[in-house]
Formats: C-alpha cells, structure tokens, sequence
C-alpha cells in the first residue's frame, strides 16, 4: 500500500480498520542469498538496497529483538558531514544526500530535518580546530562557515557568551541536522520488505557453521539458516560478540553512551548546538522536548542503563551555556551500547571468514550515516569485495596503520 493523502483520507473514511501491516512476519526459510545479522537502521538499509540495487535473490534480516530496539531508536538523532578525513567526508556527505529524499524514497517520512548544526569553540585550540576541519571540509566539498560570536547569537539567541565557557566563535553546516530515529528503521524495513526481504525479529544468532574458511550456515534462536552466497553482519555493540561467534577479533570497545530529553517545551531552539570542549549538546525534538547528549561512559558494558553521574556532568555546562533551561525538568534518560574503534572510524570491512562482512564501528556517530552505510554496504555484499566508500574503512588498517583518524574532529562525534 503506498502511503498518501488519498490512503489516508480513504481510510479515514473506513475508521482506519484496513490499513495493511507496514512489513511481514515470515517464518525463517531454510536457506537465503543473503542473510544480514542485526535489524538497526544500518542492517535494515543495507537488506533494502540489496534487494532494490543488486537483485540480490533472497534476503533476510535477523534481528534478536525488534527492529531498532538497539542504538538506532537510542540515539538524538543528529546527521553532519563535516568530518576531517577525505575518505569519511566522501561516505557521510554521501549519507547526507540520501537523507535529503530519503522519505520519498521510501515513502515514509523520516522526518529529515536540515536546520543546521553548530559546533562551538570555547578556546583558541578549538578555533583551530574548526578553522582546520572548515578548511578541510571546503576542500572536501561539504558546506562549512565558521561564525563570530555574534553570528551564533543569531542563531541562538540566548546563549551566554560570557560565562564560564565563553564562545569564540563556531563552525555552521547548514546541511546538518535531525531526522527521526525510529520513522527511520521503520521506512526502511517497510520498503525492504516490500521487495521481498524477510524481516524475522526475536531471532537471535548464536553461532555460524564454518566450513572451507566460509559461513554454511548460522545458527540462530530459531533454528538453522543456510547462506548460499553472503552474510552481513550489522550489530553494532555487539560486533565483538559475533566476531568471537566466528572465531576472530575486533579492536573494538564496547561503551554505554547516554543521553536525556527534558519535558515539552514551546519551540525555543531551531539548530543543533554541539560543544566539543564541554562534551555537551542540545537540539529541540519536534515535540519540544530538548534532547541532550554528552560523552561515553568510561568503562565497558552492555548495560543499557542510564546514571545519575552523566545528567550532571552533562547539565552543568547546558545550564552554563543556556541559563533559560536551569528550571527545566528532565524527562526521561536512557543509555546505547555503542562499538568504539581506536581511530573512531567505522569498519566496512570483509573478514577473515570469506563470506562474512562487518559493518561496525560507528561509536557514538552512526545514526546519520544510516543511508550511506546501508548504500555502500549493500554494494559491498553484493560483489564480495569493499566498494569504493567502504574501501578506506577496512580491518586491515590496523595492520597497515593507514587509519582514518576522526578522533580528534569527533571527540563528540554525534
Ligand atoms: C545515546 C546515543 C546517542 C547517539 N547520538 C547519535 C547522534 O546524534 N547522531 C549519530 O549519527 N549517531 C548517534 N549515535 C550512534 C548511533 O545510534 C549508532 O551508531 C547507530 O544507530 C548504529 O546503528 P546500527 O543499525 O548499526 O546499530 P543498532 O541500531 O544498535 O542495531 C544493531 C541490531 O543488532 C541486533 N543484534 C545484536 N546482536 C545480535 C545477534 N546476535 N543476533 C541478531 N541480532 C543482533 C540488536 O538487537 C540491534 O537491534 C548515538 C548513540 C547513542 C546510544
């Protein structure tokens, strides 16, 4: 069923009794082409555009829980592309073209919202830092400004300038901004599945048959599924977990990252403001709440679990930079289990497993890449080898040392 006014008046007209369920429930088959492990946004793009790009036979998704259960529904949602990096400017402005007719795309709205995005220097290594990565994004072909402290007046007018965080200035892109997180796994696992991809949630992969240095088949909650050609691993957090399941090693870290929205406020903000130095960042969701973030948790866990400490290590300079929300409450909090590599870039990567590919790796930062990733991914799958955007973001950079080193640029790197 496409999604319209027509549909909508029509079925207003009949009480809303026949809408169509948005995507399938399949039992698992015994055997795909395909299987990617994981139903975030990244797992549920890569299955859509392998089936709409590549013709790829049979798809399935296996999901342990429900779709956009993990980070993808756990984040705030912010989508940039000013990274440092050629090769990461390529893949996430490659993203943020997507996202621009994502909703028609998948005819569902995903609510992209380009209202732009600060980043705001504090101190003379952070008007360095933006004067650099500005450069460097104009070279890269993505939009940058770097403002004065008046020009972020303009945009947020109530900020303090000259409290205990003065800000000297900020680096805009105007392209950046929010889209909505969940519309998001829902829209792509709608349009998947319409092209015939099977989406099976509460199936939890436990194991792979590896025979000849190639998956056979893997083995999951709900029984045995065989893999004629190649399986995708796409599950975030818990990348290392399936890569112990395979028999190798990740260099990666598993870190809760959290993040908190306050009750509904009149629209008051209509940017997002990030602040690097104080590891803290606030935008407006579209139904007025402040959604705020700051960084990781410290430690390793799988805990999805929000604390006290992080709602005062993360108010303190929110209320420092934006004295109108001191009275403000909070409304809820909550945590992701987000995959840190060392050089804070992702892993497009194939293994040493044959036919086993990762997408991993995206930290605190891969919501905005989600149509990219999947794009690029899915290309990747299909042929067997690492596209041309997957290509830098290999394993084997830790190897050969040619890291894509974000992490100086995305200390927060929403
Ligand atoms: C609080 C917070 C704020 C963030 N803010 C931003 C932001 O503003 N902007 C941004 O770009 N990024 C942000 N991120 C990061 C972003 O959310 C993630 O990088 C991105 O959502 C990862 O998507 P994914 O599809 O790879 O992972 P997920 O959405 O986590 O999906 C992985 C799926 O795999 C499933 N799975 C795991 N193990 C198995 C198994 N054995 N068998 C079957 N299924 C399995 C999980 O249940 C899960 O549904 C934030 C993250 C958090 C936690």
């Amino acid at each position: 069923m496409k999604y319209s006014l027509w549909t909508l008046a029509r079925n207003a007209l009949d009480y809303h009794r026949q809408w169509q369920a948005a995507w399938r429930s399949p039992e698992p088959r015994a055997e795909y082409d395909f299987a990617v492990i994981g139903g975030g946004g990244h797992g549920l793009a890569t299955a859509y555009y392998l089936a709409k790009e590549h013709g790829a036979g049979s798809v399935c998704v296996l999901e342990k829980g429900w779709l956009g259960g993990g980070n993808t529904a756990r984040n705030t949602t912010i989508v940039r592309s000013n990274y440092l990096l050629p090769a990461s400017a390529r893949l996430y402005d490659h993203s943020v073209s997507l996202w621009q007719t994502l909703s028609a795309e998948l005819n569902f709205n995903v609510m992209f919202s380009p209202r732009g995005l600060l980043h705001l220097a504090h101190n003379i290594s952070d008007m360095r830092e933006i004067a650099r990565r500005g450069h460097s994004n104009y070279v890269n072909g993505v939009d940058a400004e770097t403002l004065t402290p008046e020009e972020v007046r303009a945009h947020v007018p109530f900020i303090n300038l000259r409290g205990r965080y003065p800000v000297l200035g900020a680096l805009l892109q105007k392209r950046g901004g929010v889209a909505r997180h969940d519309a998001v796994a829902w829209g792509f696992a709608r349009a998947a599945d319409s092209l015939g991809v099977d989406i099976i949630q509460n199936c939890e992969v436990n194991g792979f048959d590896i025979r000849g240095g190639k998956v056979q088949a893997v083995r999951t909650s709900r029984g045995k599924i065989k893999v004629r050609k190649r399986v995708g691993a796409v599950v975030a957090g818990h990348c290392g977990v399936v890569a112990d399941m395979a028999g190798f090693r990740l260099p990666v870290e598993t870190v809760p990252l959290q993040a908190f929205v306050s009750e509904p406020l009149a629209p008051v903000i209509n940017c997002v403001v990030m602040s690097n130095t104080v590891h803290a960042y606030v935008s407006q969701s579209d139904k007025g709440e402040l959604v705020i973030g700051g960084g990781s948790d410290p430690f390793n866990s799988y805990a999805q679990r929000g604390s006290f400490d992080q709602i005062e290590h993360v108010a303190g300079p929110i209320v420092e930079l934006y004295p109108i929300f001191s009275r403000v409450n909070i409304l809820r909090q909550w945590a992701g289990i987000v995959d840190i590599t060392p050089d804070r870039s992702p892993l497009l990567s194939a293994t040493p497993v044959r036919n086993l590919f990762i997408n991993c790796g995206w930290g605190t930062g891969g919501f905005k890449a989600t149509p990219g990733s999947g794009h690029a991914f899915a290309a990747t799958l299909a042929k067997g080898e690492p596209n041309e955007l997957c290509a830098p973001f290999s394993l084997d950079r830790f190897v050969t040392g040619d890291l894509v080193d974000e992490a100086a640029a995305a200390a927060v790197a929403h």
